[in-house]
């Protein structure tokens, strides 16, 4: 499904991802471990090629987000890029896990490791659709990141939002790691001009956003 011009959100198993479909390829998130058959299916749908994707944008560490990487970047020339804090948080050990009671290190624990990553900052401007801009909002996990396309005023917002009965709502209280860091991260994103919302797990918001936004920033 295209949701802007050469931005298409692939459908996994219980999360899209974001194909960016330039002459150099980016994706953001690949989906579970054994995602790759569905985005190939998808990629060569528009009739293009696995050998295309030259980088792989992770919003954050979570296994539905990145369970994939390794396959799909594999020993290709594909740069994969996420926050420092995410990365690093993958390195737990379990027996420190359990004893820490921690809930984000043992969803980590389980993550499969993506291997090498170039780390992206906040405020950092990527090449892909005029200028990707990357607004760190910390909360759902320490390193999330959205991702901000100003030309397109479309925001890529992994799981920093959720969408409950039509009404977009705050991250998950379950799966996040700090949730009141994660609600004061959606003022960065009101501060944004945005017309359409791409969720990771939810159809596109394409009216009304930036009250949206606002509202949501406000209860937080
Ligand atoms: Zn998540």
């Amino acid at each position: 499904m295209e949701i802007a011009p050469g931005v298409h959100a692939v459908r996994l198993l219980s999360v899209f991802a974001f194909l960016i479909a330039e002459p150099r390829m980016t994706l953001i998130d690949t989906g579970l471990i054994g995602s790759r058959r569905r985005v190939e299916r998808y990629v060569q749908g528009i009739g293009r090629s696995m050998d295309e994707i030259g980088q792989i944008i992770c919003t954050h560490a979570h296994p539905d987000h990145i369970g994939a990487v390794r396959e799909l970047a594999g020993d290709r020339e594909v740069e994969v890029l996420m926050h420092p804090a995410d990365l690093a948080g993958l390195s737990v050990r379990l027996r420190d896990a359990v004893a820490n009671r921690n809930r984000g290190q043992l969803i980590a624990y389980f993550t499969r490791h993506p291997g090498e990553a170039t780390p992206i900052e906040d405020g950092q401007v990527l090449p892909m659709l005029g200028g990707l801009e990357v607004v760190h909002t910390p909360g759902h996990t320490p390193g999330s990141v959205c991702l901000y396309a100003r030309h397109h005023k479309l925001l890529f917002s992994g799981d920093v939002l959720q969408v409950i009965r039509r009404r977009v709502t705050f991250a998950s209280t379950v799966f996040s790691d700090d949730m009141a860091l994660a609600r004061a991260s959606v003022a960065r994103m009101a501060a944004l001009d945005v017309k359409t919302i791409a969720f990771s797990h939810y159809p596109p918001l394409r009216e009304g956003a930036n009250e949206v936004l606002r509202d949501l920033a406000a209860r937080a």
